[in-house]
């Protein structure tokens, strides 16, 4: 039996999609993403705190604290790095080094959150809000409807 709601009246914290069905953003799904901003920006200041006193914004050789804007593109291919962990973990049905009673995907895709939450903690990103903004943008775009998808040139996947 599958787990996806079929309506509106089974919205909940776990199910955001469903107001896809919805114009607009409804007010339960407001209420669910009214959350997200602190909730977010909490695993951001967590996951940059524990990366910063572990050391990985100093620089080993001079002490001196490292730059976010120069290191952005290499922080970013560490986080699709973790990504294409997961991919293999998937691929291969593996399970996690480190956690063993994990998925290696799941651990994965955890690692490339870490990341990006600690990058965006450097770079002072208000995360939180941006992810709860483009959240509710994405509940009314067109192109992803799945009427509009399935026509000529729409999204596939
Ligand atoms: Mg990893």
């Amino acid at each position: 039996m599958s787990t996806r709601p079929t309506d509106s009246h089974t919205l909940d914290s776990n199910h955001m999609q469903i107001a896809q069905d919805k114009p607009g953003i409804d007010a339960t799904l407001a209420i669910t993403l009214a959350g997200i901003p602190d909730d977010t920006n909490a695993l951001v200041w967590a996951c940059h705190k524990l990366s910063r006193e572990s050391g990985w914004w100093t620089d080993p050789e001079t002490g001196e604290d490292i730059d976010p804007n120069p290191t952005f593109p290499t922080k970013l291919c560490l986080i699709h790095s973790e990504i294409s962990e997961a991919m293999e973990g998937h691929r291969k049905g593996l399970k996690d080094d480190h956690l063993p009673h994990r998925d290696m995907a799941e651990v994965e895709l955890a690692d490339a959150v870490i990341r990006i939450c600690d990058l965006a903690g450097a770079m002072g990103y208000d995360l939180g809000s941006a992810m709860a903004e483009k959240l509710a943008y994405n509940q009314q775009r067109a192109d992803h409807k799945l009427a509009n998808r399935a026509s000529d040139n729409g999204k596939k996947y």
